[in-house]
């Protein structure tokens, strides 16, 4: 053998980028070194690697300051998109450099304690100030509204609290100009209102205090101004620099000054933004509609978009086919400030998502297929915090007073029963379990999932969906364990039980066998029949069943008629053709799969 020497070759100077999840191979090319110098390095520090297997950041930057070497580390494709950002998208920018701004309507977001009045006084506003087009116009709820008052727009985000505003905030993303923080008279500063007072000062956002229920006999807002001084928040009649309104959203008192402040605050903060040129804003909700498909709701931020202009929106992008405001009317155009759901993309953008509008259809999908390949590599990459517990191990944790960690990977059938799963899981938190998601996503359970579980230490939930053979094969072989739900209060009350160590008697659902359709008959008088292929196990008749498109549940119930050619049969192997009657399902496609399985109680260990 000969003796192991290492390169002494300069490393390439200035910043070297890196995608995460390099191999030592990937490293070394970048560093002008080989494969066997990186693992041979790794090794003196004690880390044992292969040529092929991805390093962590901590790896690549010791081995890069061992060199001397300067290196950014990116996420894979996260290079690509900034280039065709760059290339398809800033151009347009420096051309929109000379064109004039203008003042444009401020966007407000409500926040305060739970029950001091947030949705009746949107509602209030809403009803007496909407851009009236019949009279009593009927609003549609799109996430938020704009009302003119005096001649001033101003756009109202619907969904009260800070959730959803710090949920886009830690997506990078602000939509708001102006909060307006509701307390109570009668209640007071509440540990609600702290936090919607931290979130709007972490965000730099300009708070306006209304205190409401003031028709409330105890009302006492002179306590409130207390409060909310021990807040930093000292009243204008005090001294202090914060605008404080009296208002009763019940009885309707207070609101047109609340709303003249407003429009005093917005000309104060200068808010102006280009009316020409594309449009660039922000997602506030996003969601999958019967025989609308992706629906968008989107806050405009500058330019204008208008309807047949490419469009793109994280991973997702398309055309826009239609614009409808906050009437329910379809709009040709919308500038900024201007809340609108777009139609039109390709899968639902995320609550968060930055919104823009391309000259070129190839544009937006282009970026849209880039980032969506970014998500995929991303969740492969080496999880730095693994150090997460199974489900079924989580109590143990709790016991020994550690806090516990649940890494979970959450998928479901579309965008609306996964946000539905996400914040009923998150309420379940506590100050000794947290919940961290791994993965979030929309389709069945696939093998990327299983591997990133594994990598992950994490459980897969699956709400409406299913791992088809061969993920639950790969599952069975990590031991990572995979749960699915139809209801979503079972998925709930199981997690609950897990965490007070009495998870429930699980049972194990057998798949008994998989047959695929290959062609659907009609058949007068007896309906539809579907010929199979039995791909594993056995299909018998009377088993339970359900049919899976793309791994999504489309149906569930039992085998009713089972025939080889002509003949009935009680059961069919694998390798054989079969036909499989159907009575009440009818719409099955070439392609489908149709499962069958028992329940097993699994003994616990
Ligand atoms: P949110 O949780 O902050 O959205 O509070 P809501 O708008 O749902 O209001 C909570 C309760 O307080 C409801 O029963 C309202 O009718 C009532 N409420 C809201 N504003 C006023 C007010 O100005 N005066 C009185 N008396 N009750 C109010």
């Amino acid at each position: 053998m000969t003796e192991y020497v290492p390169s002494t070759a300069p490393v390439p100077e200035g910043e070297i980028i890196v995608e995460r999840g390099s191999t030592a191979r990937d490293l070394g090319a970048k560093l002008n070194r080989s494969a066997g110098d990186v693992i041979r390095f790794l090794l003196l520090q004690g880390e044992m690697v292969t040529a092929t297997q991805s390093l962590t950041d901590d790896m690549m930057e010791i081995f890069a300051a061992e060199l001397g070497a300067e290196i950014r580390l990116v996420d894979p494709g996260e290079e690509k998109e900034a280039e065709l950002l760059a290339k398809f998208f800033e151009e347009e920018e420096e051309e929109e450099e000379d064109v004039e701004s203008e003042p444009r309507p401020p966007v407000v977001t409500v926040m305060g304690h739970v029950d001091h009045g947030k949705t009746l006084l949107l509602d209030k506003i809403r009803s007496a100030n909407v851009v009236a087009g019949e009279a009593g116009g009927i609003t549609q709820h799109i996430g938020a509204y704009q009302v003119e008052w005096k001649g001033h727009a101003i756009t109202f985000i619907d969904t009260p609290g800070h959730e959803a505003f710090t949920a886009m905030r830690a997506r990078g993303a602000q939509a708001t100009d102006i909060v307006i923080l509701v307390v109570a008279a009668d209640d007071g500063v509440m540990p609600q209102t702290v936090e919607a007072i931290d979130h709007a000062k972490a965000a730099d956002v300009p708070i306006i205090v209304a205190v409401n229920k003031m028709d409330r006999e105890n009302a006492n807002p002179d306590r409130v101004l207390q409060q909310l001084a021990e807040h930093q928040l000292v009243a204008e009649k005090w001294g202090g620099d914060t605008i404080v309104v009296e208002v009763s959203a019940l009885q309707g008192t207070g609101i047109d000054d609340l709303l003249e402040q407003l429009v005093i605050v917005a000309e104060i903060e200068e808010l102006r933004a280009p009316v020409d040129g594309r449009a660039r804003g922000v997602v506030l909700e996003a969601n999958l509609e019967v025989g609308r498909g992706p629906v968008a709701t989107i806050i405009v931020q500058r330019g204008t978009i208008r309807v047949g202009d490419p469009i793109v929106a994280g991973a997702a992008w398309g055309k826009a086919k239609a614009l409808i405001n906050d009437q329910g009317k379809q709009i040709k155009s919308a500038g900024p400030s201007t809340p609108v759901q777009v139609l039109g993309f390709s899968e639902p953008p995320h609550a968060g998502d930055e919104v823009r509008t391309a000259t070129d259809l190839a544009h937006a999908s282009k970026l849209g297929e880039t980032r969506a390949q970014r998500m995929r590599l991303s969740g492969h990459l080496p999880v730095a915090a693994a150090a997460g517990a199974r489900l079924e191990d989580i109590f143990e944790q709790i016991q020994r007073g550690e806090t516990a960690t649940l890494n979970v990977v959450l998928k479901a059938d579309v965008q609306g029963s996964l946000e539905a799963c996400t914040e009923s899981l998150k309420k379940l938190e506590r100050d000794d379990v947290k919940l961290a998601f791994i993965r979030r996503g929309v389709g069945g359970i696939n093998e990327n999932d299983v591997q990133l579980a594994a990598a992950s230490n994490a459980t897969i939930i699956g709400f409406n969906v299913r791992p088809d053979k061969r993920s639950r094969d790969m599952a069975a072989g990590d031991g990572v364990e995979v749960r699915t739900y139809e209801i979503i209060y079972k998925l709930i009350e199981d997690i609950e039980s897990a965490m007070i160590g009495m998870l429930a008697p699980e049972y194990e659902e057998v798949v008994t066998g998989e047959a695929e359709v290959r062609e659907v008959f009609r058949i007068p008088r007896v309906g539809a029949i579907a010929g199979c292929m039995v791909r594993e196990g056995t299909i018998t008749r009377g088993s339970k069943v359900r049919f899976l498109r793309e791994g999504t549940i489309i149906w569930k119930g039992a085998v009713n008629s089972l025939k080889r050619f002509k003949d009935d049969a009680r059961e069919v192997q694998t390798g054989f053709e079969c036909g499989v009657g159907l009575t009440d399902y009818q719409d099955l496609k070439e392609g489908d799969i149709i499962e069958t399985y028992e329940e097993r109680e699994i003994p616990r260990v």
